[in-house]
């Protein structure tokens, strides 16, 4: 079967290869690919800034944002044949450490989890894949091909769950969100915050395609230009650039009680002065927190469901910019200015 292989380490080997069946050791389900979502961590893979093959091979199959049809499933597991799905990325440590030992693989204290696609585990990015049933979740068959972006949402729906969780440590009465950079992370955090009733104002550098309508769309007020000319003291900030200039403006901005949340995972090497002293003085006087989210467990994979549930297809399917061919799978890791979401298709539905 094709798969899309990198040997982590060496930049640029990104390939699509034929390469076994996957093993009945990845797991009872068997599962046909539709499609593939490709995300920043994948362009990062792919230069080699990050990644990990599994033990005893050179390469890695790519892919953790995944939608699949059962094709075959243990006559009394949750799943049957047909059953839409969505592979779970993280496996727990096999110490395990006191998270993953509930489950909370994504809060792992050792470091020694797995990711598919990322860390010692092949990825989805291949014709079939397959799962142990504890590792997927089913689609709704209504989501159809937008539940590519179930494993994006649980993200936000990890870092919304967190965020409540710090807010509720007092009275919490949240009224205005700002979320930094408009890629699929940022536009999904913002969705997050209309649904809960907040005044969404999203900040980007493009003035122009579909991301300012985007977020119009959902109410929202879009931004361009610097933070502090906004005249906003947010209650939450969820940071999605990993751009140390604009995480130091947002520290800045962040109003009292306010709660930053860093969900953009950063290049390596940015310097920037900081005043420590402002800093902490600022955030002890206003109870400030600034908190650092990755991952998701089972538990987000439900509230993402939600979400996306509650949210309008129509919106989603705009979040999808561009679909690829696996026969043209080149195509989806050059980069459009437009592109928000970009999702290689292994077979239709
Ligand atoms: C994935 C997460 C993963 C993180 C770090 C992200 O792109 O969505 O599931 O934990 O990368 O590897």
């Amino acid at each position: 079967m094709k798969a899309i292989t990198i040997v982590p380490g060496t930049p640029n080997s990104v390939s699509v290869q034929d390469v076994p069946e996957p093993p009945a050791s990845d797991g009872t389900v068997l599962v046909r690919a539709l499609e593939l979502g490709i995300c920043g961590t994948d362009f990062e893979l792919i230069s080699a800034e990050y990644g990990w093959p599994p033990r005893g091979s050179k390469h890695l199959i790519l892919g953790h944002e995944s939608l699949g049809v059962v094709e075959e499933a243990p006559a009394h597991s949750a799943f049957q044949k047909g059953d839409l799905v969505v592979g779970i990325v993280r496996h727990p440590d096999p110490v395990p450490c006191v998270a993953c030992a509930v489950d909370e693989w994504d809060m792992c204290r050792n470091m020694q989890y797995t990711e598919r696609g990322i860390k010692e585990r092949n990825g989805f990015g291949s014709e079939r894949w397959r799962s142990d049933p504890g590792f997927m979740v089913k689609i709704d068959p209504k989501l159809a091909e937008l539940g590519v972006l179930m494993e994006p949402a649980t993200i936000l729906a990890k870092a919304w769950d967190h965020i409540r969780h710090i807010g509720e440590r007092a009275v919490w009465k949240p009224k205005t969100l700002l979320v930094t950079g408009a890629g699929p992370v940022g536009l999904l955090a913002a969705m997050m915050g209309a649904q809960r009733g907040l005044e969404v104002h999203v900040l980007d550098r493009v003035t122009s395609g579909p991301k300012p309508k985007l977020v119009q769309y959902l109410g929202g007020k879009y931004h361009t230009g610097a933070l502090d000319k906004l005249g906003l003291k947010p209650d939450v900030i969820i940071e999605c650039t990993g751009v140390a200039s604009v995480i130091v403006e947002a520290l800045n901005l962040l109003g009292s009680d306010g709660i930053l949340c860093l969900a953009g995972v950063s290049s390596q090497g940015q310097n920037v002065t900081l005043d420590i002293g402002t800093i902490n003085r600022t955030m002890v006087l206003e109870n400030s927190v600034v908190f650092g989210t990755v991952n998701a467990n089972r538990k987000h994979y439900v509230m993402a469901a939600d979400a996306l549930a509650q949210a309008d297809s129509g919106w989603l399917s705009r979040m999808i910019s561009r679909r690829v061919q696996i026969a043209d799978w080149q195509k989806a890791f050059q980069r459009d200015p437009d592109d928000i979401k970009v999702v290689i298709e292994f077979h239709n539905h």
